[in-house]
């Protein structure tokens, strides 16, 4: 992992039309059994990597930011999950903005309108879960930002969000990248994602609570990935209080990785009661060479 450049807190809010390129590959919606040549690009970014609750205390190396990553090809621009590190996405003009989410709990999505690039971003803005159609993913984020919860009704004033179906979304991305789905262990339901470009697999799997019996599609859907980011929520210890929350183990993480053909896993959705000490000290004791945790503002370069 290396650092990111600082986030620029000026943003180039200059306007341009659509690009209609982008246009043209969303009205096409080509399935193709080939995946392109993505050209230099594949690049998973950590913008929050906190479970539960923001954690601004002893989290300054780490990060306190709730669930927020970005996947960034040469087309496209991936959010996945809009916890409150969605602040520190750029939005970029050149590519397809598509936020996808795993699940409505509030730590996946309460970032949404806090940034401020959303707000100026002229072009469309997809959203899509492989837990919800269209129809009520719209209204559990409009219940969500509105009412009694929220000052503005985000999703009336946005015109540029565009709620669309997992299948549409897939469809979609197919020439470039292959997107599939599995079904995760945790309480309302969550679904992970895996995406194969040319330039390798990456697989997003939180919040899940991992039990043997997922062991075997689990192999199956990760096998061949560069990277895995993994709910380790808790240590084994913890668990024995927290059986039913829906998350995972940072001992079951080193075993799995050690199990699966994958190349790195990264723990993420640490506590929000994990300092940065504690994170420190419980690297030392990761039994897994391909393990390590997640530091909000690195990133990964396929
Ligand atoms: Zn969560
Ligand atoms: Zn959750």
């Amino acid at each position: 992992m290396k650092s990111l450049s600082p986030t620029p807190l000026a943003k180039d809010l200059s306007l341009r039309g659509q690009d209609l390129d982008k246009q043209r590959l969303y009205n096409k919606g080509v399935v193709s059994p080939n995946i392109e040549r993505v050209g230099n690009s594949l690049i998973v970014k950590m913008h929050g990597v906190r479970g539960s609750i923001p954690q601004p205390k002893n989290t300054s190396k780490y990060g306190g930011n709730t669930s927020c990553y970005e996947l960034v090809t040469d087309d496209f621009q991936i959010i996945l999950d809009t916890g409150t590190g969605f602040q520190d996405v750029i939005l970029d003009r050149q590519k397809t903005t598509i936020i996808l989410y795993s699940h409505f709990h509030h730590d996946h999505i309460q970032g949404l309108p806090f940034n401020l690039g959303v707000f100026s971003h002229q072009e469309d803005i997809y959203l899509a879960s492989g837990l919800v159609n269209r129809h009520v993913l719209k209204n559990l984020i409009q219940t969500y930002f509105s009412g009694g919860y929220f000052p503005v009704d985000i999703v009336t004033i946005l015109k540029q969000l565009k709620f669309t179906n997992y299948s549409t979304l897939k469809r979609k991305l197919a020439s470039k990248c292959k997107l599939n789905m599995i079904e995760l262990n945790h309480p309302g339901g969550c679904m992970g994602y895996s995406f194969e470009t040319s330039k390798g697999k990456f697989c997003y799997l939180l919040d899940n609570e991992y039990v043997a019996t997922q062991l075997d599609s689990l192999l199956k859907f990760v096998k061949g990935s560069r990277l895995v980011l993994w709910d380790g929520m808790f240590t084994e210890k913890e668990l024995e209080l927290r059986e039913g929350w829906g998350h995972s183990s940072i001992e079951r993480a080193c075993i799995f990785a050690e199990q699966a053909d994958i190349r790195e896993l990264i723990i993420t959705h640490h506590s929000p009661a994990r300092t940065d000490d504690e994170l420190d000290q419980l690297s030392k004791s990761l039994t897994s060479s391909k393990v390590s945790f997640a530091v909000q503002s690195s990133e990964v370069e396929f």
